[in-house]
C-alpha cells in the first residue's frame, strides 16, 4: 500500500477547501476518546444522549431566532425536485448542536430538571479560515433546563468540571468571559449586557504558537430557548435552560498543539484517559 503519511487532514488544519477538514482514523479515535470522556463528565446529570443530523427544520432554526441573530452564519439546504432551478427547501444546516434538542421539549411542563446532551456537525460560514475555525465541525453539547437559579448553577458547576477534565488532558486552558451568544451580536449594548450578565463563557486552548481558540462555551440562555419553545416549570413559570458546547475538532487540535501530531508520543496519562 502506498504510504499516505504526508497527506494530513485536521492533524495540520490543510484541505484543498478552507475550513472543511477530513479526519482520519488516528483523529477518530481520539474524538471517540473525547465522547467517552464528556459522557463521564455528565454521567449523573443527563438523561439520554443524542446524535443529531447535519440539517435541522428551517421553522427550529427560525424558532431559536439563528437566521435573524446570525444571517451571515447560516447555511441553507437548496434543491430542485423536479429538475427546475434550485430553491430553499425546509431545511437548514445546524448551527448550534443543542437546537435540535428545544423541538423535543416544546409546550411541554417539566415536572423535574431535565439534562439532555446531542452530537451534531454544523456549519457556519465563518469569514476567516485560520486554525480550527471550520465552516463544517463537530460539536457535543449537555443542555439543562429547569428553574432560574438551579440552571444558572449547573452552567456553573458543567463549567468548572469541563475544565478540569480539559486541563487534566494536558491543555493549558484560561476560562474567559464573552459576548456574542445565542441571541445575536446586535450592538454594543447587546454585548455589555451580555457581559454584566455573565451569560457566555470560554474555555480557550493555545491550537498554535500564537493562536487561542474557545474549545467548549458554557451559555446560560435565561428563559430565552423556553420562551421560544413554549417549555415551562410546573409552577407555570418559564423554563430556563444552559447549554455547555465543546467543539470536538477544536479540542483535537489543541491536544495535537500540546502533545504532538503522533499519538504514540503522547503522555501515558492523557493516552490512557482516552483509551488511545
Ligand atoms: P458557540 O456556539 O459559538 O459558543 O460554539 C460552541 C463551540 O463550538 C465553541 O466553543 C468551539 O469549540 C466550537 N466552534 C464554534 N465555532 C467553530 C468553528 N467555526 N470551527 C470549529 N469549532 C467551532
Ligand atoms: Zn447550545
Amino acid at each position: 500500500m502506498a504510504a499516505l503519511s504526508h497527506i494530513r487532514g485536521l492533524e495540520d488544519g490543510t484541505s484543498e477547501i478552507r475550513g472543511v477538514v477530513l479526519s482520519s482514523s488516528a483523529n477518530e479515535k481520539i474524538v471517540d476518546g473525547l465522547r467517552r470522556g464528556i459522557g463521564a463528565l455528565f454521567a449523573g446529570d443527563r438523561e439520554e444522549h443524542f446524535v443529531a443530523t447535519p440539517v435541522i427544520s428551517r421553522r427550529t432554526s427560525e424558532r431559536a431566532g439563528y437566521p435573524t441573530t446570525f444571517p451571515q452564519l447560516l447555511g441553507a439546504v437548496h434543491g430542485s425536485q423536479d429538475g427546475d432551478e434550485p430553491t430553499a427547501t425546509d431545511l437548514v444546516l445546524t448551527s448550534a448542536a443543542c437546537h435540535h434538542l428545544y423541538p423535543l421539549l416544546a409546550g411541554k411542563v417539566l415536572g423535574a430538571p431535565t439534562c439532555l446532551s446531542v452530537e451534531a456537525t454544523c456549519y457556519r460560514g465563518e469569514k476567516t479560515y485560520e486554525t480550527g475555525r471550520l465552516r463544517s465541525f463537530r460539536m457535543y453539547e449537555v443542555v439543562r433546563f429547569g428553574q432560574a437559579g438551579a440552571v444558572e448553577q449547573w452552567r456553573d458547576r458543567a463549567l468548572r468540571s469541563a475544565d478540569q477534565w480539559l486541563s487534566g488532558l494536558g491543555l493549558s486552558t484560561r476560562v474567559v468571559q464573552a459576548s456574542d451568544p445565542f441571541f445575536g451580536r446586535t450592538g454594543d449594548f447587546l454585548a455589555r449586557t451580555q457581559r454584566e450578565q455573565q451569560l457566555k463563557w470560554e474555555i480557550t486552548a493555545e491550537l498554535t504558537e500564537d493562536l487561542s481558540q474557545a474549545i467548549a462555551s458554557a451559555n446560560y440562555h435565561k428563559e430565552y430557548f423556553g420562551e421560544a419553545f413554549e417549555i415551562t416549570n410546573t409552577d407555570g413559570s418559564e423554563t430556563h435552560s444552559a447549554c455547555l458546547a465543546f467543539g470536538l475538532d477544536r479540542i483535537t487540535l489543541a491536544l495535537r498543539h500540546a502533545h504532538g501530531v503522533d499519538t504514540s508520543d503522547w503522555p501515558l496519562a492523557v493516552r490512557a484517559n482516552l483509551a488511545l
